[in-house]
């Protein structure tokens, strides 16, 4: 029973079916930009920006001790979209080793693109991006910016949605 309550929420939501709308939800977000920092401290996972040869690290091996490393020297979004993609590892794939990330794992396996679909589901939600679109004109640099993320990623996020 101790066991059970003392359960890091993220362990709570991980066998959501849709966990990036689980999170969401939990934390009532109804709004841009996605406080993916409270996100992550709120879900139980310690977030550490250090200068890294890589663009971010996720260790779920100690289920109770969960840190994500972030490439301080990264811009303010990409560092945002990587704690959402480490997210997305700690969410959707096995907890017995560590994920280190680099840019271009972007272009990596399934697991990778899985964690990146994670990401956008996260920081661009279509119910928060649909409206959005509408009051910016579908300005992308505007959206980029209101979001917080890169304008690449909302271009992204974009033709998914209206391409
Ligand atoms: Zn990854």
């Amino acid at each position: 029973m101790l066991e059970l309550a003392t359960k890091p929420t993220w362990m709570q939501l991980r066998g959501s079916r849709d966990p990036a709308e689980a999170i969401l939800s939990h934390f009532a977000v109804r709004s841009a930009p996605v406080p993916v920092h409270q996100l992550a401290a709120g879900l139980g996972v310690t977030v550490v920006a250090a200068k890294l040869a890589v663009t971010g690290v996720l260790d779920p091996t100690d289920a109770h001790d969960v840190r994500i490393h972030v490439n301080a020297t990264d811009s303010a979004v990409r560092q945002r979209f990587t704690i959402a993609h480490e997210l997305g590892h700690l969410m959707l794939h096995p907890l017995s080793v560590q994920y280190r990330d680099y840019i271009t794992s972007s272009r990596g396996g399934l697991k990778e693109r899985q964690a990146n679909r994670f990401a956008v589901d996260l920081l661009m939600p279509e119910w928060l991006v649909r409206p959005a679109f509408r009051w910016l004109s579908g300005d992308l640099e505007q959206l980029a910016d209101y979001f917080e993320v890169s304008k690449p990623a909302m271009e992204i996020r974009f033709q998914e949605l209206y391409g």
